[in-house]
């Protein structure tokens, strides 16, 4: 649940690390930032309502996240395991990520999962170890993943080729248990990572995308709309 810091740029472009972090909030550098990245390839930047909203506060004392309009949404596509409070334009990109979600899922197990695992969402603070930047959290516009939980194969459904029989059965998808998974847990490995690449290969759902290869993300997806573009989700061996 540690979040990302604006000091992982450095490994996006190390030229732009000139000593101060307020280049961080300058959209030009923004954009500069989204078409240094690998993936996708085309990517500049959508409009999104908060891009304009400053991300620094005080480092000390009591901290003060900004006003934005917050909504409880329980997921259209996939229901979330509990509601979710988010930033209300942030619900938009979360259906998008629940499509992409369901087709992953029905391509690998035949059916889309009934609960998606959430650790987080809405949670006013600062990012760790960076005290003058608040968390996406903080504008209710970021979300932490940890898994999937299905149903059983409905009745008149059929599983993909090659796939085990157990699986008609109710199982759980977890990061942490299955982003490395072999043997019989292969095919979870699978799932995540191929519903990672899918969502890192859009620029209309998430600019921060965050796992397993960013410290302290074995266990979940963090996944948000910063007005930067971050992804270090893939050891650099598998990207
Ligand atoms: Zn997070």
């Amino acid at each position: 649940m540690l979040h990302h810091a604006p000091y992982r740029l450095r490994n996006v472009i190390p030229l732009v690390l000139v000593g101060c972090l307020a280049f961080l909030l300058v959209p030009l550098t923004m954009t500069a930032v989204a078409s240094a990245q690998e993936s996708p390839e085309s990517a500049t930047l959508d409009d999104y309502p908060l891009d304009s909203v400053s991300r620094e506060v005080k480092p000390t004392g009591r901290v003060k996240c900004p006003k934005v309009e917050l909504v409880r949404y329980r997921g259209d596509v996939i229901r979330y395991h509990k509601p979710v409070k988010v930033f209300v334009g942030f619900k938009d990109r979360l259906k998008k990520f629940e499509k992409v979600v369901e087709e992953v899922a029905i391509e690998v197990y035949g059916r889309a999962p009934r609960r998606i695992r959430h650790i987080g969402t809405y949670n006013c603070r600062r990012i760790g170890g960076y005290p003058t930047f608040i968390s996406e959290h903080g504008l209710g516009n970021g979300i932490d993943i940890a898994g999937f939980d299905f149903g059983r194969l409905p009745r008149g459904e059929e599983l993909p080729e090659g796939v085990s029989k157990r699986l008609k059965r109710s199982f759980k998808v977890r990061m942490l248990k299955h982003w490395d998974g072999k043997g019989r847990n292969a095919i979870h490995s699978r799932f995540l990572k191929t519903l990672a690449r899918r969502l890192i290969a859009r620029d209309d759902i998430f600019r921060v995308l965050l796992g397993p290869s960013y410290p302290g993300h074995k266990d979940h997806f963090h996944f948000d709309c910063s007005p930067w573009r971050i992804v270090e989700v893939f050891e650099a061996d598998e990207r």
